[in-house]
């Protein structure tokens, strides 16, 4: 029998090219539920990391549960994923919305948002503690510094 060729409708690769599990994950063509993109804009390791964060950040530690996530939008157009809790309070302080993040694995500071979107190469820690591990000071890692700064607008 001749093994038929197949080509991923996800990313348009040889299924040799995807790990077992990835194969499945680009199949099932999930939205993230962390960064809302396509399962097929992660890498294996970045998809595994934003699925890990949602899951943290679902759990309530107040309540003892998941709690269910909304999209939220903060400023221009910047979607972030929020766990909402109900309290025990009058509206509109019946609910509290509270961002779901990745913190950085060094200094638990929360990660911005391309640290979080390249947080398969910068190991889930943010810049200034990657830097501050690889010795990196190549003018390449100030870019992301310099979109904030944009971000700003000074
Ligand atoms: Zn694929
Ligand atoms: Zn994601
Ligand atoms: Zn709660
Ligand atoms: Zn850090």
């Amino acid at each position: 029998m001749k093994q038929e060729k197949s080509i991923c409708a996800g990313c348009e690769k040889d299924r040799t090219e995807h790990s077992k599990k990835l194969w499945i994950l680009h199949q099932q063509a999930q939205l993230c539920g962390l960064c809302r993109k396509n399962v097929i804009e992660h890498s294996e390791k970045l998809w595994e990391m934003h699925q890990l964060a949602v899951e943290k950040g679902q759990y309530c530690s107040e309540h003892s549960k998941k709690e269910n996530l909304y999209p939220i939008r903060i400023g221009l157009g910047w979607n972030v994923i929020a766990r909402v809790c109900k309290q025990n309070a009058d509206k509109p302080h019946d609910i509290e919305i509270i961002p779901i993040n990745m913190s950085c694995t060094e200094c638990s500071l929360y990660l911005g948002d391309i640290e979080m979107k390249c947080a398969d190469d910068l190991d889930g820690m943010c810049l200034k503690c990657f830097r501050e591990q690889t010795e990196q000071t190549h003018n390449w890692y100030d870019i992301p510094s310099a979109l904030k700064k944009e971000g700003v607008k000074c």
